[in-house]
């Protein structure tokens, strides 16, 4: 018998070191093998005659081989192999298959699947590169064995399983190794999903829903196996979804039981308010504060998430939940992922609110240090009220006499990891990296509002707003987000005409110079950015140094172009934007530097020299610093050499549309999760069976599951069964989801 939690080496015909090879994949234990689910299925029951074979379709074929050789052309050499069934043939191709000329002997079985095609000179069809497996021959070394495996091959759907350890471990072993484990599973599974769950869900039970995945029924919907849709995925994919979803579930339910700070958003705050707003807010902006200011009000901490689109006017929003926060007589910290746009935030906060009688003070790295510890002074005394900085604001220790509220900007930029430091930072202030849930939780006083000596005060933890532009699709948000509520910015503020986006080839340079020209002289202002993706590549930042130079002395002599990178001191820095803002530059040309947060209204033209090596999210966020105004905006997406298939894709989407969810949503199709947030560990957490774009639906469903049990118990779900998910959740939570610890 093996048990779920035993490990593969166990399982015969594994031993110690495939064991090895399998563990490189993340598979351990039997419960990894038997998760680990064939991404494929070839319909092996009644395999095509290759006489009824028809152009354009997929095929298996399953068909004795005749000949093979190697072919050499000028351009490559090309592998060819001749099978057949009776007196029909059929010709298969790979090119530059070098390493295919001792595979095929003549009499072997095998199993063929691609792409039927024509052959381009006799009309006679040909299997394209097609996949195949060699089902066996007498002579074959392990013969015996060959035999017991063959009825696992046809005559039947036949999983087809990713192969691993450079192809030692091909898809036929682990057809035959999961076969084994299988067999051995004791006879029943005890399921940890609570009954009331399974019925409304219809879950078929683990042991079967494992048989069915790896070894569908002859009748079952070869359809519905290609898209994980059969009774067993969804079994699976649920059961996985399910106890993710219970643990955040658990989380929210721990934030909303800790003592936060009770706001009073009354009629005075709201009078103050009033006074600082520039513009009239949108209805956007109106119902997203509501749905902060009633978070505020509530005696349990905030946790809100503010998601919207560049330009949306998050800016503002967040303002005005700082004059709730210190009209109560409470501090609050604003933080932003660039000194840049720190300093942005500060010249804006000036303008609006220190004009209002609150006191602001901008802390960043590159302060002199007595000057930073002069401002912790006043911070810690409680004379600033609303403290804007970069990551120093995190990274050293910061005393608030009375914090009340921490304002996160461009949060996807701080990566998670630094979330959790900002949120997480334990107690004794020893940054606790290890707690990494994605949640951001108790004892966030203790790194940024630590009560000050002398300070009698104790109230509640602060509460958190973290703000993104990153539009994150919905089922991102309710994973990496779980924890989080969300708010959405889904209108622009008035008076933005939509901006046209073009790519052109860098062939065509002078027209778009020329172009950028005649903007600036109708008056307005161009950025032109260089892909210096990693600031510290000193030959990428030389070629944008360079083009600076060619652009100012020989493009555009008569015009003023400056230049931003992320090596400039603090102070070049600030002049440059300054000078920018101002108008007293007319062309920036700039690294990725500006890609967050920075506003000038007056920049019509947005040129992005080698578009087809930035990601979808960024150039989006790029073409966000124009459009801003009442003119017309104009982004030229430049591309120079090689464009591969998912740049093309990213391009296209850019000119067909300024919808940064839509974006967002093709995004994370190209890139997949783990990738989308920039890191792979960055907090997402590792499925084994899921797919958060394909199983969105089944996310809901088991978010909304998991809500009704924790509510119990009650006549629906027993106290024996939540302890018995509880447990499950938690020896499952670290190894299934990479996430360490829920409550
Ligand atoms: P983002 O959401 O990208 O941070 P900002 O807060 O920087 O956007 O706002 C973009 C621009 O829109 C700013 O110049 C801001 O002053 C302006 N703005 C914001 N809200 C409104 C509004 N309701 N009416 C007019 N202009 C607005
Ligand atoms: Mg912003």
């Amino acid at each position: 018998m093996l048990e779920p939690t035993t490990s593969v080496q166990y399982v015969k015909g594994i031993g110690p070191r495939l064991a090895d090879v399998l563990g490189a994949k993340g598979i351990h234990t039997v419960d990894d093998l038997l998760h680990y689910l064939p991404f494929r299925y070839e319909d092996r029951v009644n395999p095509r005659g290759i006489s009824e074979l028809r152009a354009g379709e997929m095929a298996t074929v399953i068909a004795e081989v005749r000949t093979s050789g190697l072919f050499r052309t000028r351009r490559m050499p090309i592998f060819q192999m001749t099978a057949g069934q009776g007196r029909s043939r059929l010709k298969c191709t790979w090119f530059n298959a070098t390493y295919l000329r001792d595979r095929f002997k003549p009499g072997q079985m095998v199993a063929l699947y691609g792409k039927v095609e024509e052959d381009r000179y006799g009309g006679e069809l040909q299997l394209v590169q097609p996949q195949f497996e060699i089902l066996g021959d007498p002579s074959d070394e392990d013969g015996g064995e060959q035999k017991a495996a063959s009825s696992l091959e046809v005559g039947r759907i036949v999983p087809i399983y990713e192969s691993a350890g450079q192809g030692r471990l091909t898809p036929r072993w682990f057809r035959r190794i999961i076969n084994t484990a299988l067999e051995n599973l004791p006879p029943e599974l005890p399921d940890p999903v609570p009954a009331v769950v399974r019925r409304r869900m219809s879950l078929i039970a683990p042991r079967e829903a494992l048989w069915r995945v790896h070894w569908p029924d002859p009748g079952e919907s070869l359809q519905d196996l290609q898209a994980s849709r059969t009774p067993a995925h969804i079994r699976l994919i649920f059961e996985e979804l399910f106890f993710l979803e219970l643990g955040l579930e658990l989380k929210r339910r721990e934030q909303k039981a800790q003592v936060g700070i009770a706001f009073s958003p009354d009629n005075r705050v709201r009078e103050a308010i009033k006074k600082i707003l520039p513009f009239h807010p949108t209805a956007a902006q109106k119902r997203v504060l509501k749905e902060i200011a009633q978070d505020m009000e509530k005696p349990f901490p905030m946790r809100r998430l503010l998601q919207g689109d560049v330009g949306s006017g998050k800016t503002i929003v967040a303002f005005e939940a700082a004059i709730i926060a210190m009209e109560n007589g409470y501090q609050v910290a604003l933080m932003a992922p660039t000194e840049i746009l720190a300093q942005q935030h500060y010249f804006s906060a000036r303008r609006i609110l220190e004009n209002a009688g609150y006191r602001v003070v901008l802390l960043t790295g590159s302060l002199e240090e007595d000057r930073k510890r002069e401002i912790r002074r006043h911070i810690a005394q409680g004379n600033a009220q609303l403290v804007i900085g970069t990551h120093a604001l995190i990274e050293q220790k910061v005393e608030f006499a009375k914090m009340g509220l921490v304002i996160v900007d461009e949060q996807h930029r701080f990566g998670v990891m630094q979330r959790f430091k900002l949120m997480k930072k334990s107690a004794d202030g020893a940054g606790n990296d290890h707690v990494g849930t994605f949640a951001p939780s108790t004892s966030l006083r203790t790194s940024l509002g630590r009560p000050a000596e002398g300070s009698a005060d104790s109230s509640g933890e602060p509460d958190v707003l973290v703000m993104t532009a990153t539009p994150i699709p919905r089922t991102l948000a309710l994973t990496l987000y779980g924890d989080l509520d969300v708010s959405v910015l889904d209108e622009m503020p008035p008076g933005r005409t939509p901006i046209v986006t073009r790519r052109v080839s860098d062939d065509r340079a002078d027209e778009v110079w020329q172009f950028v020209g005649k903007q600036v002289a109708a008056g307005h202002q161009a950025y032109v950015v260089y892909p210096v993706i990693e600031e510290n590549e000193e030959s990428e930042l030389k070629a944008a140094i360079k083009m600076y130079k060619e652009l100012g002395k020989r493009v555009f002599p008569d015009l003023q172009v400056g230049l931003l990178h992320g090596r400039l001191s603090p102070d070049e820095k600030e002049d440059v934007m300054r000078r920018f803002q101002k108008g007293e530059l007319n062309i920036l040309v700039s690294t990725t530097v500006i890609e967050v947060g920075v506003d000038v209204a007056n920049a019509t033209v947005m040129v992005v020299e080698h578009a087809e090596r930035f990601g979808l999210a960024q150039l989006h966020q790029l073409r966000g610093r124009i459009g801003r105004g009442a003119a017309k905006s104009y982004c030229i997406l430049m591309t120079g050499g090689k464009i591969s298939e998912d740049g093309e894709r990213r391009l296209d989407a850019m000119v067909c549309t300024t919808d940064g969810f839509q974006l967002a949503e093709l995004d994370l199709e190209l890139r997949g999760p783990g990738e989308f947030f920039g890191t792979r560990q960055a907090g997402m957490p590792n499925f084994q069976v899921a797919n958060l774009i394909r199983d969105r639906q089944l996310l809901e469903a088991a978010k909304r599951e998991a809500a009704t049990v924790l509510a119990g118990p009650n006549h629906e779900v027993s106290k024996e069964e939540i302890d018995r998910a509880l447990r499950h959740m938690r020896s499952h939570w670290q190894k299934t989801y990479g996430l360490v610890e829920v409550g």
